[in-house]
């Protein structure tokens, strides 16, 4: 299916280390715990966490490099992508 707002995030460490300085800060990722659920990091490349019932509060993607640079919209991609 076409979707112009997105494109494909690579899973390389170079990005999970970039997603570690957003992801791990936000309020949803430290309120819901989502270092112990899978996938823990780069949700834009490697899916939503497997973690439910997750209230949005917080997210940082927006201010992340990779947000813009693969026009990814929204934010939340632990949530939604
Ligand atoms: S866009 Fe969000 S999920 Fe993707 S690397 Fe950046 S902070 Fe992490
Ligand atoms: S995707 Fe957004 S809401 Fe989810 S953990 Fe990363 S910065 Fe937080």
């Amino acid at each position: 299916m076409f979707n112009p707002g997105k494109d494909t995030v690579p899973d390389t460490e170079e990005n999970r280390q970039i997603c570690r300085k957003y992801c791990t800060i936000c309020e949803n990722y430290k309120h819901h715990s989502l270092d112990q659920y899978q996938p823990g990091e780069l949700f834009c490349a490697r899916g939503t966490s497997s973690a439910t019932s997750m209230k949005e509060i917080g997210c940082f993607c927006p201010a992340c490099e990779l947000f813009a640079k693969h026009h990814i919209r929204g934010g939340y991609c632990c949530v939604r992508r």
